[in-house]
């Protein structure tokens, strides 16, 4: 009886969950607009207001109007740039002026799916049928092949590719998945446009700082407390109001890029960090300890996710609004040397995509 209810009450929860994900997939436009709006309010009062009050002109004119490129190219790409479908065909980048260029070294190298480097130990990707979608991903790598013998029936499927995980959202499988994100984007972010979120968010701290940090003087006389007169067009309200939006984003947008950054230089994704959490305490309890093997160490981790350093984009990329292709097709990863999958797991244990939820 108790466990009929339990189903029962379960049943209704999962229910509610969908219906909410379907709201929030369709409210999501509506949000992307307002955020446009915002964005451009913000922009409006900035340049109009704050930027002309500013000191050596030469100099900081071209910084925020490269800051204001920035956010609204990264922002551009992170909604428009499909996050990466595992059945989509691997994609090739492009030739336009809005694609970084490669370091004239790595130019000419044959690419075959990852960035071929020496000194990076690369693996194809494990994979296996997901249960909602049905994309099967035909490399399977074989030493997963013997763990899968070894274990029977038991073993539990992972994602339908390493790193990849069903999107109830969307309803696809999303290569190296972070999150859904309906409010700001209205998509996934997934291999292909995490770089740009990151870089959104981080353009987005740098903004909404300059906004406080040089336009609270104008404050008070948008309050009217100088008796100086408000010559700009954008009214005092408007402008008052922005300067909250901008504080309390500061402060929101800090802490959320912070943290991503943090998991970034972990390499980890927002799901792996909670499975890694659930994995360092079963090894914990064995005696064991959990090793990452996607974790090359702070430095290469942030390289690898920003596709620069060695055989990568120059760093300059960072500051421009430019695309970037991805180290991975997300089809193969770099690991740490000597390991072919996570240290302190057995066979059976990983996590899958109703584990998760
Ligand atoms: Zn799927
Ligand atoms: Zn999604």
């Amino acid at each position: 009886m108790s466990r009929w209810f339990t189903r029962q009450v379960f049943r209704c929860f999962k229910t509610v969950e969908r219906i909410g994900d379907r709201i929030t997939g369709a409210a999501g436009p509506v949000f992307v607009a307002l955020a446009v709006v915002l964005l451009s309010i913000g922009a409006f009062c900035f340049f109009e207001i704050i930027q002309p009050s500013l000191p050596y002109k030469w100099l900081t004119t071209p910084i925020c109007i490269v800051i204001a490129l920035n956010l609204f190219g990264h922002y551009y790409y992170v909604c428009t740039v499909p996050p990466g479908f595992v059945d989509d065909s691997p994609r090739v980048p492009g030739t336009s002026v809005l694609w970084a260029k490669k370091r004239r070294s790595a130019r000419y190298r044959a690419l075959t799916g990852v960035r071929w480097s020496e000194e990076l130990h690369i693996t194809r990707a494990a994979s296996s049928k997901c249960r909602r979608c049905g994309v099967m991903r035909p490399e399977v790598s074989r030493f997963r092949d013997i763990r899968l013998s070894m274990v029977g029936k038991s073993w539990k499927l992972r994602h339908d590719c390493e790193r990849s995980h069903h999107c109830r959202i969307c309803n696809r499988c999303v290569l190296k998945y972070d999150h859904h994100c309906p409010v700001r984007i209205n998509q996934c972010v997934g291999i292909h446009n995490e770089r740009h979120f990151v870089l959104f968010l981080v353009y987005m701290v740098v903004s909404t700082a300059c906004f406080i940090g040089f336009g609270w003087r104008f404050v008070l006389v948008a309050l009217g407390w100088f008796d100086q007169p408000w010559p700009y067009l954008a009214p005092p309200v408007c402008f008052l109001l922005t300067f909250i939006l901008a504080g309390v984003l500061c402060m929101a947008v800090t802490a959320m890029a912070g943290w991503h950054i943090y998991m970034i230089a972990c390499g980890e994704t927002s799901v792996e960090s909670q499975d890694h959490e659930h994995y360092r305490r079963i090894a914990k309890q064995r005696g064991e300890t959990f090793v990452n093997s996607y974790d090359m160490g702070y430095l290469k981790n942030l390289q690898l996710f920003f596709n620069i350093g060695q055989d990568g984009y120059p760093y300059y990329t960072l500051l421009l609004p430019l695309r970037v292709e991805p180290y991975t097709d997300g089809r193969a990863w770099a690991r740490r040397p000597g390991l072919q999958s996570h240290g302190g797991v057995h066979p059976g244990e990983e996590l899958t995509d109703e584990d998760e939820e």
